[in-house]
């Protein structure tokens, strides 16, 4: 291969024996003249032993590991990483389901593609590139999708304006890549939704919650549900085919509300159970009264990064501990936390603390994770971010 070397510093291969698929800066001993942003290397062992190919980027995480095998990434490289994403999704039954056109195709290192994330809504995907690498190589990966959906995708759009490290300058705008659908309805779980790959957050709806807006759905009977961080209402809709006796939304952002809103319309036309509002979270909850018995805290991540992870842990207990005060006996709450920074264990603890500040008699009936199409590699454990618990409140 005619890539540019980077040679690591002595031990500093151990990880990578491992497979886990990052290089951080600190492992480099050195590196071949003139290696460029985002440009594909190959690195070796202090003494020079082949070890990994991967793409290199300015930062902490020097080089993400696209490959343990001494090869080229070309054509054939992506076609086959992508066959294998797909190849998974089909093998369990989440991508040939005619109730469901929404999934996660690609999640980053879960499927070996470290910096690319893919989200398919019916005809369209939207792809979103996190490292420098994946933007380079933007246009062959978009051929690849398509090539190997067989005609089941026609339009890639790419979205990475704010998933680029700011630093590397790339100007880059949001746009199709190839096609150019407006037709944005997608399915969930025989569920319609718009989803706004344009503007929207992410790449336009969280396709994450999919197995949890099943759960919760299997609860609403009856119940009055406070989905509190709704965005584009995707507990609101599974609440109310669940049978709910009103649904409330709320979500700080009027854009969002409007989605909930037309989701909501999109599904249950002239539906009077459902109302949103456009209000804080927490003036929302200091507000309300105790009318609910089933609550969704679903709030955007609170620590970005490690050092955040204090302030972080303190905001899910002052959040957790307002729908303890509030919500009815016999009450069922979903709480959720997206912070990869948080794991699962101090996030239990920050709701056992705000459980304890109530004094309420708390069970916990579900421990929730991302979904299947959300993989985590094994050797690279930072991949697992959702979790959320499932609570009776007695
Ligand atoms: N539950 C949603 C995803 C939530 S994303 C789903 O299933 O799709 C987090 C949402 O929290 C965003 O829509 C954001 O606008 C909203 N948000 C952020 N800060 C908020 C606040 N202080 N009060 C209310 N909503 C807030």
């Amino acid at each position: 291969m005619m890539y540019r070397q980077i040679q690591l510093r002595k031990g500093k291969d151990e990880s990578l024996r491992r497979f886990h698929p990052w290089v951080f800066s600190g492992a480099i001993q050195r590196m071949d003249e003139g290696i460029g942003e985002g440009e594909v290397v190959r690195v070796v062992t202090n003494s020079g032993d082949f070890i990994a190919v991967g793409h290199y980027q300015q930062g902490s995480i020097a080089v993400r590991v696209l490959t343990f095998n001494d090869v080229a990434i070309d054509d054939d490289f992506w076609l086959s990483r992508l066959r294998s994403a797909l190849s998974m999704r089909l093998a369990i039954g989440i991508a040939d389901n005619p109730q469901n056109n929404t999934y996660r195709l690609v999640h980053g290192e879960g499927d070996n593609l470290p910096g690319l994330v893919i989200d398919r809504y019916g005809s369209t995907v939207v792809m979103q590139a996190h490292s420098v690498g994946m933007h380079v190589c933007r246009e062959e990966i978009a051929k690849a999708i398509v090539d190997v959906m067989n005609g089941e995708v026609e339009n890639v759009y790419y979205k990475s304006e704010t998933t680029l490290p700011f630093k590397a300058d790339l100007n880059q705008e949001n746009g199709f890549l190839i096609g150019g659908s407006k037709d944005n309805v997608a399915l969930e779980n025989g569920l319609k939704f718009h989803v706004d790959w344009l503007k929207g957050q992410k790449t336009g709806f969280f396709v994450d919650q999919r197995d949890n807006r099943s759960l919760l759905e299997h609860y609403a009977k009856g119940r009055s549900v406070l989905n509190m961080f709704c965005y584009t209402g995707g507990f609101s809709f599974y609440a109310m085919r669940g049978g709910a006796k009103l649904v409330h939304s709320v979500d700080s952002s009027a854009k969002a509300i409007d989605l909930t809103n037309a989701n909501v319309e999109l599904n249950f036309p002239g539906d009077e159970r459902h109302k949103a509002y456009a209000e804080d979270a927490f003036k929302y909850l200091e507000a309300m009264g105790d009318q609910y018995d089933l609550i969704i805290l679903d709030p955007p991540a609170f620590a970005k990064h490690k050092d955040a992870l204090r302030n972080a842990l303190r905001g899910y207990t002052k959040l957790n501990a307002k729908a303890f005060e509030k919500i009815k006996p016999g009450g069922i709450l979903f709480t959720f936390s997206c912070s990869q920074a948080v794991n699962k264990d101090q996030f239990r603890m920050a709701v056992f603390t705000a459980a304890a500040q109530s004094g309420r008699s708390v069970r916990i009936l579900h421990q929730l994770h991302q979904p299947a199409d959300h993989p985590i590699n094994i050797y690279h454990p930072e991949g697992e971010y959702l979790k959320g618990l499932v609570l009776y409140v007695e």
